[in-house]
């Protein structure tokens, strides 16, 4: 027996986007290799992703749109420690902060954590952009449809009218078997 056995596992979700190339690859693939490294983290199992969506831009207009996933896993990682992985993730991907709401190589938000609320200076839980984000609730949908969202179902949050800016793409989660990646 190791000593995970005994630790009690929560279920999280992260919401995963990128609209940056860096050197280290093009937004399909910041968001595939963090896929990757959740997939290997010993202190996370049963991992789940999302279709990628191309989305337009939340903030200003004159930047790409964005490729952004949902990930949905169990994890034995305080949420505190999840938010280190999630922000190691953003600084492996060399991530700068250009400017509010504007083009990232790889934003990594942490969605849910099972159905805690935190309310801290480092980190809010849930996410105060799910309920009126497409990018999000729509993957969040396609991976858990019975989800609860603070106490309601996710079925019962409404997407916005202008849900047709996100297309659903057809592309692995791994680079493994991708010839072409956007
Ligand atoms: P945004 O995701 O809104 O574009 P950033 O990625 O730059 O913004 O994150 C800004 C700060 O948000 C981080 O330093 C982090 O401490 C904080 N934060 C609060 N709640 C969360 C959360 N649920 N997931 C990720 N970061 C969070
Ligand atoms: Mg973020």
């Amino acid at each position: 027996m190791n000593s995970s056995d005994n630790a009690s596992w929560v279920r999280c979700y992260l919401g995963l986007g990128s609209n940056l190339a860096t050197e280290l690859g093009l937004p399909v693939e910041h968001i595939q290799h963090a896929l990757t490294i959740l997939g290997e983290h010993t202190q996370i199992r049963d991992l789940q992703a999302s279709s990628f969506y191309a989305s337009k831009p939340m903030g200003p207009q004159d930047q790409p749109d964005f490729i952004n996933a949902v990930v949905g896993f169990e994890t034995i990682l305080a949420p505190l420690e999840l938010l280190d992985v999630c922000q190691h993730l953003e600084v492996e991907a060399k991530r700068a902060r250009l400017r509010h709401w504007g083009e990232r190589s790889l934003d990594v938000d942490i969605l849910l954590y099972g159905q805690a609320q935190i309310n801290e200076s480092r980190l809010i839980i849930p996410h105060a952009g799910i309920s009126d984000r497409n990018f999000v609730l729509v993957p969040l949908r396609e991976i858990a449809p019975v989800l609860m969202i603070a106490g309601k179902p996710i079925v019962a949050y409404p997407l916005s009218a202008d849900w047709t800016d996100l297309t659903q793409l057809n592309i692995d989660h791994t680079n493994s078997h991708n010839d072409k990646v956007l």
